[in-house]
């Protein structure tokens, strides 16, 4: 079976690297500086492995492409913008 994105985000992988992240950014939305509320960390660029067609585990991604945002500013990055597919 294949595990799906939402299962991911339950990683224990995952789970250290939001850790990270949140911490990085005070635990604070990096464009409304709000910290209460839930928090979502975003990929600000999703990066896929031509050879083994496949994306990137969302824990392999470098720091510098995760942010941390509350739920209203991801939801409105995400309506307005599509997070850019790299290939690599
Ligand atoms: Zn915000
Ligand atoms: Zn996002």
């Amino acid at each position: 079976m294949k595990v799906t994105y939402g299962e991911k985000l339950f990683d224990p992988r995952w789970l250290e690297k939001k850790k990270r992240i949140l911490a990085r950014d005070n635990n604070r939305c990096v464009i409304c500086g709000k910290s209460n509320g839930k928090l979502c960390i975003h990929h600000k660029q999703y990066h896929f492995i031509k050879r083994l067609e496949t994306h990137v585990e969302p824990w392999n991604y470098e720091d510098k492409y995760l942010v941390t945002l509350c739920e209203s500013c991801h939801n409105r990055g995400h309506y307005r913008y599509q997070v850019p597919i790299k290939y690599i």
